[in-house]
């Protein structure tokens, strides 16, 4: 048997370390095993996925070294790896569970649905779907297809009895059939859930072995009932134990950078990034802690993958990304990385055009635009004092942009800009006002080159991290002020 693995992430965001963590495990292991790996995009999500979050994850994996046999961009022998391009199969394969009587057509409105989980959580019940219009008869179905009535499918779920999940890691699993809902596998618009798609594609795609985070140890059984109803062997199981924050929350941008470009961005190199991400997971058998992708796939095995609880530590990663620099380079080299990071002819074209009618002399330029080659700031709360604005309401105004940025698909200077008026009209306050504060986060000055053109410079993943840094300077945003600063937001209106 060829082994073969896949990394299959969702286009929603950034591109996230825990898809290269997941992707560099399964690369190992097909590796290892003389097998192939493949990269399939899971866009079934049609309102938050965007083309430009697929090119970035792309673009950031491969810059990681993680590269694909198959996949939407090289193609293979199974294309399309781009689930949207799909339909037409997923469909067929929920007809086949119809046809056999593994699934229903489910015709209960929102409304149905709210009435029927709020009784059952007035009984102290799990809410789940009851199976109402899995009773309903063949007539009835016909009449309300007929009537044009809106629908989902539903697969068929054992109402008792346990269901046992092998994890190659942890063992057997016992999940209990009565947690299991009857998971929605086709939606109204004709478009799978993740659950079919996941199931027919791995089948289809002849992966063997599938690896991903423990966050969906709770959807095996649906996904393992799926393979039987449909009569196909049932792939391994490798739940990777999650990343986490420092303080054992799940990692999240909100505490932690999470974008694989913030570090690309901040000069860290992909050997230390991917020997950090195998770190989290893994150790040589030597106990060596500096090790290369080659290294790790030759000595791999994933029944020695840890289940501790990983933390992401940037110092840690910053420690050995500076072993990496100094020990695994030349002096030759290492100024072959500057240039490759930052000082290219396509990055420097840009910061002249910005300083040049600023300075009189060259020795004025490196100092002038240090901050578009640095980290992140270090400010203090005086620092971010406002002539005319409360802490909290800078705090606000930060937040606001901050989610503004993040959902921003085209990062240039134009767009920034007008991102900045939107909120000043929606806040009704003056523009210059609004932009203040992010003078200081972003170029740690209030003197320096137009804020606009250095955002865009700097690109999303820094800019944005200065503006959350400049939030944790005003004591950070609690969960609580979190959803007040939410509601608050969304009131705003469109951007
Ligand atoms: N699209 C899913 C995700 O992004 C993939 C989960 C899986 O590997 O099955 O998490």
């Amino acid at each position: 048997m060829t082994v073969r693995t896949r990394v299959a992430p969702s286009p929603t965001g950034d591109p996230h370390v825990g898809t290269a963590y997941m992707a560099l495990f399964s690369l190992c292991h097909a590796r290892r095993h003389g097998g192939q790996f493949v990269l399939r995009i899971e866009d079934t999500d049609q309102e938050r996925s965007t083309p430009e979050s697929e090119a970035t994850i792309i673009e950031s994996l491969r810059w990681l070294g993680l590269d694909w046999d198959e996949g939407p961009d090289v193609g293979g022998p199974h294309a399309p790896y781009r689930q949207s391009e799909r339909a037409v199969v997923y469909r067929e394969h929920a007809d086949r569970l119809l046809d056999d009587g593994h699934a229903f057509r489910c015709f209960c409105t929102k409304d149905e649905l709210d009435a029927m989980r709020s009784e059952q959580r007035a009984r102290g019940e799990t809410a789940r779907y009851d199976g109402r219009c899995a009773r309903l008869s063949a007539e009835e179905v016909t009449r309300r297809l007929d009537a044009g009535d809106a629908h989902v499918v539903r697969m068929k779920v054992p109402e008792d009895g346990v269901c046992v999940v092998q994890d190659g890691l942890r063992g057997p699993i016992e999940i209990a059939w009565s947690q299991v809902d009857m998971q929605v596998l086709l939606k109204a618009d004709g478009l799978p859930t993740y659950h079919l798609a996941v199931v027919v594609d791995d089948h289809l795609m002849e992966i063997t072995h599938i690896i991903r985070g423990e966050e969906w140890i709770n959807s095996a059984p649906k996904h393992m009932l799926l393979f039987e109803y449909f009569g196909w062997p049932m792939p391994e199981l490798i739940h990777m134990p999650l990343l986490r924050n420092p303080d054992k929350s799940k990692l999240s941008k909100r505490k932690n950078p999470t974008s694989i470009n913030f570090y690309r961005r901040m000069g860290f190199v992909p050997e230390a990034l991917v020997n950090y991400l195998g770190m989290l997971g893994w150790s040589m058998p030597d106990g060596e802690e500096k090790f290369c992708l080659t290294e790790m796939i030759d000595a791999f095995d994933a029944s020695r993958i840890s289940l501790g609880e990983p933390v992401f530590d940037v110092e840690k990663l910053k420690w050995l990304n500076g072993r990496w620099l100094r020990e695994d380079v030349s002096d030759a080299v290492f100024a072959e990385r500057l240039r490759e990071w930052a000082f290219n002819e396509a990055n420097l074209m840009p910061v002249v055009q910005l300083i040049k009618e600023r300075v009189d002399v060259m020795s004025e330029v490196a100092p002038m635009v240090a901050y578009l080659f640095a980290g992140v700031p270090a400010l203090n709360e005086a620092d971010l004092a406002h002539k005319k604005l409360e802490p909290d309401d800078v705090k606000r105004l930060l937040q606001f942009a901050l989610w503004r940025f993040e959902a921003l698909r085209l990062w240039e200077s134009e767009a920034i800009q007008a991102t900045f008026r939107t909120l000043a009209e929606q806040l009704d306050l003056p523009i210059r006002d609004v932009l203040a504060p992010f003078f200081i986060a972003v170029s740690g000055s209030a003197v320096s080159p137009p804020l606009f053109d250095s955002m865009a410079l700097l690109g999303p993943d820094l800019s944005r991290a200065r503006i959350r840094a400049a939030l944790d300077v005003l004591g950070g945003v609690s969960k609580k002020q979190a959803k007040k600063l939410d509601k608050a937001y969304a009131a705003l209106g469109r951007d």
